[in-house]
């Protein structure tokens, strides 16, 4: 399945200087340089940018999702 890799994003300076206001929304951390990220559907609003691999892929919607998150969700809707 090479259409996960065209989602995946390196960090680099601009990126780091304006996500790490806030950092990374699923671990808490600060992004470092060079870091493997996907725009995610998580708990918060809209989609955000954390580490890939706090991420889960998910093939039907064709978009990632932070792993608790989907964990979660699977759980309401089996
Ligand atoms: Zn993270």
């Amino acid at each position: 399945m090479e259409r996960k890799r065209e989602f995946k994003v390196l960090i680099d300076l601009e990126k780091q200087n304006r996500l790490n206001t806030e950092g990374c929304p699923a671990c808490g951390k600060k992004f470092s340089l060079g870091d493997e990220v996907v725009l995610a559907r998580g708990r918060w609003h809209g989609y955000k940018y954390i580490h890939q691999n706090e991420a889960v892929f998910d093939k039907h919607a064709n978009k990632h999702y932070e792993r608790g998150y989907y964990r979660t969700k699977k759980g309401m809707s089996p």
